[in-house]
Order: C-alpha cells, then sequence, then structure tokens
C-alpha cells in the first residue's frame, strides 16, 4: 500500500539553531525525506539560522554529513541531495543582538510563500527570537513559528512564555511541538476510536478496568545530565508527552477532526484529572550497570551531582472525574534506564459479568494495546478455546494489527513525527500542536506534584539499570490488585 503524497505549498523555513542537535538529527534529515516523497516544493527554501560562524558552503556540508548519518529515505539518492542541497541557505545570526537580521531580513523579503519559523534553540531565546522577529519586520500576520520543549518549567513560567510570543504572535500562528503528537499510532488512536462503531460504546468506565501508559527508555540521561537534573522525568516527559497521549485515549469525540474541536476536547480531560495523592506516585533514580560502572554510571554520577533529588523514573495513578471515566483508575510509568525502549498504551477491559465456563478456565480479560514504539501498530487480546480435545480451556491470543505486516513495506515505510509535523505547520493545519491553555492546564495539574517532593524533601527511589523501575511502582499497582504490562522490546 503505497501513501498519498500531496506537495505542500512553497515556502521559506528558518531554522533558528540550524546547526544544532535537533535540527542535524530530526529537521534537517526529516525535510530531505519529505524533499525525496515529493512532498516539499523544487522551490521552497530552508535557512539555517545559528550562532555559528559558518558560510552557506560550510552548512550545505554539514546538512549532508547529518543526512548521511541520520538518513535519508528509500526514495533518496545522491542526485537529490545535491538538488536538495541547492535550495539549504545559511545565516550566521545572534538572537540576542542584531548582528545576521539584516541578511535574514534580505532573504525572507518580498516572497509570497508560506513563512515559518522553528525556534530549535535554548527555551531562554524563544522571547529574544519572536521579539527580534517583530522589529525586523518578518513577524507578519502570515508567519507562523515552531516552538520546541521545554514549553517553561511550571505554570508561571509557561504563562510568561505564553505572554511574551502572544505579544508577537497570534495563537493561530504559534505551533508548540510535541512530537509524541505527530506518531502514526497516535493518531491512528483517534481513527481507531472514532473511526469504528466497535469501541466508543466500551469506551468508559462501565466497560475499562483501567488504563495504563508506559514510555520507557533504555538511554540514561547521556550527555544531557546537566539539563536533564533541573527537569526530571515528571517534567520532562509526563506534563507533556504522557499528558497528550492520556488527552487523546481519554477525550470526548470532538464534533470536527479541526484544530480547535480536538484541543477544546483534549483541554477538557486535563481540567478533569483528579490531584495525585502523595500515595499514588513512585519516583526513582536508576543504579549503575553492574561490571559496566564507568560507561553506564549511576544517575548522581551521570548528572554530576551525588546529592540530587531529581527523578529518572515516574509511576502515578490519577483519576478523571468525569461522567465518562469516573471509577476508571489511569495508571502512567515513564523512565531511563529501563529494560527496554518501548511505548504503549493499553486499556484493559472488565471480566464478563459471569464466566460461562466456571472457575477453572481462568480470568480472562480483552487487552486493547496501541503500540508507539518499537514495531509500532496495536492489538487487541481476545479470548478464544484452546484448540483441540478434552474440554473447554480458554486462552487469549492478540489480533496483531501490526503496521508493517498489515500494510507491507511501503505503508510502513513511515513518516517520523517530526518531519509530519513540519509539513503540518506549512498546510497551516494546529491540530496535532498544543495550544496555549493545554499547556498551562497541565502544568497547573503538574506543579503541586513537584512542590509537594518539594516540600517533603522527598528522595527517589533507587532502581536498577535495566529493570522496570522501583519495586514500589509494581506495588502501587498491585495494591489495587493490578499488574503492569510487560516491559518488552
Ligand atoms: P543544541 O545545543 O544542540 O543547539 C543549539 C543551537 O542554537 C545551535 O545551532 C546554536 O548555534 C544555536 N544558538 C545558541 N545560542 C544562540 C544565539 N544566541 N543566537 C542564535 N543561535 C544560537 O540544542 P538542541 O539539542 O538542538 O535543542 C534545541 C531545542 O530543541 C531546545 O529547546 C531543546 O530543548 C529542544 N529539543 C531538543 C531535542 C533533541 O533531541 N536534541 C529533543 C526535544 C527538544
Amino acid at each position: 500500500m503505497v501513501s498519498r503524497v500531496i506537495p505542500v505549498e512553497p515556502f521559506d523555513l528558518v531554522i533558528f539553531g540550524g546547526t544544532g542537535d535537533l535540527a542535524r538529527r530530526k529537521i534537517l534529515p526529516g525535510l530531505f525525506r519529505r524533499y525525496c516523497s515529493g512532498q516539499m516544493p523544487r522551490d521552497a527554501r530552508v535557512i539555517g539560522a545559528a550562532r555559528t560562524d559558518m558560510d552557506e558552503t560550510g552548512y550545505r556540508e554539514m546538512v549532508a554529513e547529518a543526512i548521511r548519518e541520520f538518513g535519508g529515505g528509500r526514495a533518496c539518492d545522491d542526485g537529490t541531495l545535491d538538488e536538495f542541497l541547492g535550495q539549504i541557505h545559511y545565516v550566521s545570526i545572534d538572537a540576542r543582538g542584531d548582528s545576521g537580521w539584516a541578511e535574514l531580513q534580505d532573504l525572507m523579503k518580498g516572497t509570497d510563500r508560506v513563512e515559518a519559523y522553528y525556534f530549535s534553540v535554548a527555551p531562554g531565546l524563544f522571547g529574544d527570537l519572536a521579539e527580534r522577529l517583530q522589529s525586523w519586520g518578518m513577524a507578519d500576520a502570515s508567519a507562523r513559528i515552531v516552538v520546541e520543549k521545554p514549553f517553561g518549567r511550571d505554570l508561571r513560567t509557561a504563562r510568561d512564555l505564553n505572554a511574551t510570543l502572544a505579544r508577537y504572535f497570534h495563537e493561530t500562528q504559534i505551533y508548540r511541538i510535541d512530537h509524541y503528537l505527530g506518531k502514526e499510532t497516535v493518531q491512528n488512536l483517534m481513527a481507531v476510536r472514532f473511526g469504528n462503531m466497535l469501541f466508543e460504546p466500551l469506551w468508559n468506565s462501565q466497560y475499562v478496568d483501567h488504563i495504563q501508559i508506559t514510555v520507557a527508555e533504555t538511554v540514561g540521561v547521556g550527555g544531557r545530565g546537566d539539563y536533564y537534573d533541573k527537569s526530571g522525568a515528571m517534567r520532562d516527559m509526563v506534563q507533556n508527552h504522557l499528558m497528550q497521549l492520556l488527552c487523546l485515549i481519554a477525550m470526548e469525540p470532538p464534533a470536527r477532526f479541526d484544530p480547535d474541536a480536538v484541543r477544546d476536547e483534549k483541554l477538557k480531560v486535563i481540567r478533569a484529572l483528579d490531584p495525585v495523592e502523595p500515595h499514588h506516585i513512585v519516583r526513582g533514580q536508576y543504579l549503575a550497570e553492574p561490571g559496566n560502572e564507568a560507561a553506564q554510571p549511576d544517575y548522581r554520577t551521570a548528572v554530576d551531582n551525588p546529592r540530587s533529588r531529581t527523578e529518572s523514573f515516574v509511576a502515578l495513578k490519577t483519576a478523571i472525574s468525569n461522567w465518562r471515566w469516573a471509577g476508571t483508575p489511569f495508571y502512567m510509568r515513564t523512565g531511563k534506564r529501563m529494560v527496554a525502549r518501548s511505548s504503549e498504551i493499553t486499556v484493559v477491559f472488565k471480566d464478563t459479568p459471569h464466566s460461562i465456563f466456571g472457575e477453572e478456565a481462568g480470568r480472562h480479560r480483552n487487552v486493547l494495546s496501541i503500540r508507539l514504539q518499537p514495531n509500532e501498530g496495536i492489538t487487541l487480546g481476545v479470548t478464544i478455546k484452546e484448540p483441540g480435545p478434552g474440554g473447554m480451556r480458554l486462552i487469549d491470543v492478540p489480533l496483531d494489527m501490526t503496521f508493517a505486516d498489515a500494510l507491507g513495506p511501503e505503508g510502513a515505510d513511515q513518516v517520523d513525527a517530526y518531519e509530519r509535523l513540519i509539513m503540518d505547520v506549512i498546510r497551516g493545519n494546529q491540530t496535532l500542536f498544543m495550544r496555549g491553555d493545554e499547556v498551562e492546564a497541565a502544568w497547573s495539574w503538574t506543579d503541586p506534584i513537584i512542590e509537594g517532593w518539594e516540600a517533603r524533601n522527598d528522595v527517589p527511589k533507587p532502581y536498577d539499570s535495566g529493570s522496570t523501575g522501583p519495586d514500589a511502582a509494581d506495588q502501587l499497582m498491585r495494591r489495587d490488585g493490578r499488574e503492569w504490562r510487560k516491559v518488552s522490546p
């Protein structure tokens, strides 16, 4: 099955931070793949803008290297790379000063294309960029800005940032990125929920026992120790990525698949979230990998802070106080240095009201699991008779819709989240981007949790590298007679 590619309008995309890690690993290779697929027009321009002192030739070399390292795609070849590089430009610019702005203004003057500015720089520069775009006459009504995470570190800073951006840009021009929303399966979650009659009638506390969301990483903090130690799993993952997944799984059906209709429903979920009780949350910090302490040290060594109280793991139980979900707990966990890299949302349905097969048939429940990575796909566990003679024994088997199997290699050659989201920016579609009030609501729920830890001087529990987190996280579920899904690669 080959996906249909609809070219976007001609555009100029300025990447502030165009020499940085994110630009090299995700944004530029992603744009190249869109170019190869025919979606990025042949006259679109990509303008790297960063503090690094470099000329256009040097930048093009850097871009080519990044693409070679981080991937073109099936449809890309060396000839296409040369063509693509011809559309790349570079301006050396200072977000906090005047240098480079006149040159950028010149480049952007007089075009009637879509203009987008990607803020792929440290968050401390977002306000400076917005202000300078306006003072140099580039913040006109048709311009769009793409803002990377983190969007604030608490409610106050997120509000300040929203207010700063709002001084120069209208909300319809601001694209706050959460790359989880660009994942194929995340959108499929909406297609499955709202495109099928089968699930929606069962999608409530009458039929759903509980929902769990796991985002497990095998990597540690790596070279981001300094940043991460000021942030932690709650700020870095739960407030944004896990919260967005929770919203999509729990929201009411929007009237239309349009930006505000979808985001209004997500906002209602966040506002209906119960505060988290201190005994419903577990924090952890990973230990060193035994025998490999130098390469894989413990969290505190990795962040160079022997007294750090920042969590690299969090597991929590919450609830949504509305008619649909009252009585259904939601469990979320995320952590670094866990046993496998796996992101999964699991909907566990209730037991049948009565088993006609008697006690010996055991307990069987339908489980719908939506797997974001790796092997994106959706699996529904159904109960059937164990084949063979000798009575009625029941087993659970998966109805598997791994996209790679169901859609064939072309269909499974999926578009990376970043490239999809950048194309949405150019198309002017904000559905998969967070609105300012959503981000603030998410911080309103997160802030008291973090403040509670600080007030109680809470110390994260150590957990083994390569495990599923501290034992207390398992206890959180077991107390309720439930189990986490196995974290498997
Ligand atoms: P980086 O440190 O690798 O790159 C920073 C870029 O900003 C460089 O191009 C640098 O030249 C430029 N820069 C720094 N100061 C500048 C100034 N005064 N004027 C103009 N340019 C300046 O950072 P990164 O990892 O690419 O991250 C960029 C943004 O993306 C950050 O907000 C980060 O939180 C976010 N982000 C990054 C990742 C990732 O995987 N790297 C993932 C999610 C979000």
